[in-house]
C-alpha cells in the first residue's frame, strides 16, 4: 500500500524549480499537458489500481461515495471536469486525488468519521486539488524537468509499488533542501485546497466546521497510531498554520446541524460488516447493540444483518433487517438489495427473483440490484433472461464494464464465442485495457460463429480499437502494435 504514498509523492512533491518560476495559483498551466492526456494518465493508473487487492469494488459503496462526491462537485469552481470516486479497503485514514479527476477514498476514512460532513470535508479538499489544477501543474512541471513521457511516469509509479519501499524510493529524490522546497510548495497547494474545499463544503449544505473536527480527529489518531501519523497527514501535512487558517475561515460561518443521510449510515455499517471476518462482524454489532454503543441503532441492526448473511445465519439476518427497516422509517434500495440477497443465499429461487423484479421496478437505476439479479439468473442456468436484463440496462449505461462482463458470461453459457469475446473485449476497453480488448476481438473473429452483421460490426470495432491502441503507444513513446 506504500506505493500510494509514493504516487502522491510524485504528484504533489516532485523536485522542481524554485517557487518564483511557478504560475500564479489562480492561473491555469495546461498548455503542455492537456486535460485529455491527464485523463488518460489517470486511466492508466486506475487500470493498475483495479487489479490491486485493496480496490474495494462494491457497487453500493462506490455509488454512495460518487453521489456524495457529485453533490460537492456540483458546487465546485469547475463542475465540468470529470470526476470518478473509488474506494480502497484500507484502515488508514486517507483520500487522494490522481490525474484526470480520479479520487481514491480509504474505507478507514468512512469508518473513523463521526458524521457525513467530515467525510465531505475531505472529499471537498481533494476536489479542490483537481479543480485548482494542482496536479496538472505538477505534471506540466514534470515535463520540463525531463521526466517527459507518460510511460516514464507510469513505470516509476509501478516500480515504486512493486518495491514497496517508499522510503527508499523517496530517498532517491535527494537532499534536505529539495525536500524543504517541496514542503513550501505543498503548503501553498494545501492552503488553497483548504480554502476552496471549505467553500465547496458550505455551498453543498454541509457543516464547514466539520473540517476542523476532522483535523482534530487526525491529531488524536496521530497520537494513537504506533506506526506514526495517519497516511493522510503524510500527503497533506497538517501544520499549525494550516489548522489556524481553516479555523479562521470557518469561525464566522454558522454551525449547521446536518443530518447524516440514510445511505451514509448504512454504507458505513456495511463496510464494517464486510471488511472484517463474518464472526468478527457479527460480534462487533452484537456488542454495540447490547451496550447501546452506536451512532444509530438502525445502522447497527443493518450491519448485523449483513454480518449474519455472511455467517450463513439467514433467518436471524432477516429479522435484523426487518428491525432496521422499521427503525429507518424511510425506504432505501440498500435494504431491498440485502433482502433479495438474503433470499438468494437461502436458496429461495422464486421469491428471490420476485424480490429483484419488484425492487427494480422501484429502483431501476440501482446498479447493485441489476448485477445481483443477473448473477442469480446466470447461477440458476437462465442466461437468456440475464442477457435481456443486462442488454436493457446497457441501452442507458453503455460505459458500465460490469454489464459487459455479465454479458460475456451469459454468451459463454449459450456457447456463442463471438458474442462472448466481443463482450469481454468491450469490458476491457472500458477498464482501460485497450490491448486486452484488441486481443479479445481478434479471438472473437477467429471463433467462427456469428452472422454477417455481427462479424462486420466486430471487424469495424477492432479497427477502431487498434487505432486507439496505436495512439496510446505513440503517446508513451512506443511504435504501433505489431499486427
Ligand atoms: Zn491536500
Amino acid at each position: 500500500m506504500r506505493w500510494r504514498y509514493f504516487l502522491l509523492f510524485i504528484l504533489f512533491a516532485v523536485p522542481r524549480a524554485p517557487a518564483e518560476g511557478l504560475p500564479d495559483l489562480g492561473d491555469v498551466a495546461q498548455s503542455d499537458f492537456s486535460p485529455r492526456q491527464e485523463r488518460r494518465l489517470g486511466e492508466s493508473i486506475m487500470r493498475e489500481i483495479r487489479l490491486d487487492r485493496t480496490f474495494y469494488d462494491d457497487a453500493e459503496a462506490t455509488d454512495y461515495i460518487n453521489s456524495l462526491g457529485e453533490r460537492l462537485v456540483a458546487r465546485s469552481p469547475d463542475s465540468r471536469q470529470n470526476f470518478d470516486f473509488f474506494l480502497l479497503q484500507d484502515n488508514q485514514i486517507n483520500a487522494f486525488a490522481l490525474p484526470g479527476g480520479f479520487i481514491g477514498v480509504n474505507t478507514g476514512l468512512l469508518l473513523s468519521s463521526q458524521n457525513e460532513s467530515e467525510v465531505a470535508s475531505v472529499l471537498a479538499h481533494e476536489i479542490a486539488h483537481v479543480t485548482q489544477r494542482h496536479i496538472a501543474r505538477m505534471l506540466a512541471q514534470q515535463k520540463q524537468s525531463q521526466i517527459t513521457s507518460l510511460a516514464a511516469l507510469a513505470v516509476a509509479i509501478l516500480a515504486a509499488r512493486a518495491s514497496s519501499q517508499a522510503a527508499q524510493a523517496a530517498a532517491a529524490f535527494g537532499t534536505a533542501s529539495v525536500i524543504q522546497t517541496q514542503l513550501n510548495f505543498t503548503r501553498e497547494h494545501e492552503r488553497e485546497a483548504d480554502r476552496v474545499g471549505v467553500q465547496i463544503l458550505e455551498q453543498a449544505g454541509f457543516d464547514p466546521h466539520a473540517t476542523v473536527s476532522f483535523f482534530e480527529r487526525l491529531q488524536r489518531a496521530t497520537r494513537i497510531y504506533e506506526g506514526g501519523a495517519p497516511s493522510y497527514l503524510r500527503t497533506h501535512p497538517l501544520t499549525f498554520e494550516r489548522i489556524a487558517d481553516v479555523q479562521n475561515r470557518v469561525e464566522h460561518l454558522p454551525y449547521r446541524q446536518v443530518a447524516d443521510s440514510l445511505a451514509f449510515q448504512l454504507i458505513r455499517a456495511k463496510l464494517r460488516a464486510e471488511t472484517e471476518s463474518p464472526r468478527e462482524a457479527v460480534a462487533y454489532f452484537e456488542e454495540s447493540l447490547a451496550e447501546r454503543k452506536f451512532l444509530s441503532e438502525m445502522a447497527s441492526r443493518y450491519g448485523l444483518a449483513v454480518g449474519l448473511l455472511r455467517a450463513n445465519e439467514h433467518a436471524r439476518a432477516g429479522k435484523e433487517l426487518a428491525a432496521a427497516r422499521k427503525l429507518a422509517a424511510q425506504p432505501s434500495p440498500i435494504f431491498d438489495t440485502l433482502d433479495c440477497r438474503l433470499r438468494t443465499a437461502a436458496g429461495e429461487a422464486a421469491p428471490a427473483f420476485a424480490c429483484y423484479r419488484e425492487a427494480l421496478k422501484t429502483y431501476p437505476n440501482y446498479r447493485a440490484l441489476t448485477y445481483d439479479y443477473a448473477d442469480a439468473l446466470l447461477q440458476s442456468g437462465q442466461p437468456e433472461t440475464a442477457l435481456k436484463l443486462v442488454e436493457a440496462r446497457l441501452q442507458v449505461y453503455a460505459e458500465d464494464y460490469k454489464l459487459y462482463l455479465l454479458q460475456a458470461r451469459g454468451y459463454a453459457m449459450l456457447n456463442k464465442p463471438l458474442a462472448q469475446h466481443r463482450a469481454q473485449g468491450e469490458a476491457y476497453a472500458r477498464m482501460g485495457n485497450i490491448a486486452g480488448a484488441v486481443e479479445q476481438l481478434q479471438i472473437a473473429l477467429k471463433s467462427g460463429g456469428g452472422d454477417f452483421y455481427l462479424l462486420s460490426a466486430t471487424e469495424a470495432r477492432l479497427r477502431e480499437l487498434r487505432r486507439i491502441n496505436d495512439e496510446l503507444r505513440r503517446e508513451s513513446g512506443k511504435g504501433p502494435a505489431p499486427r
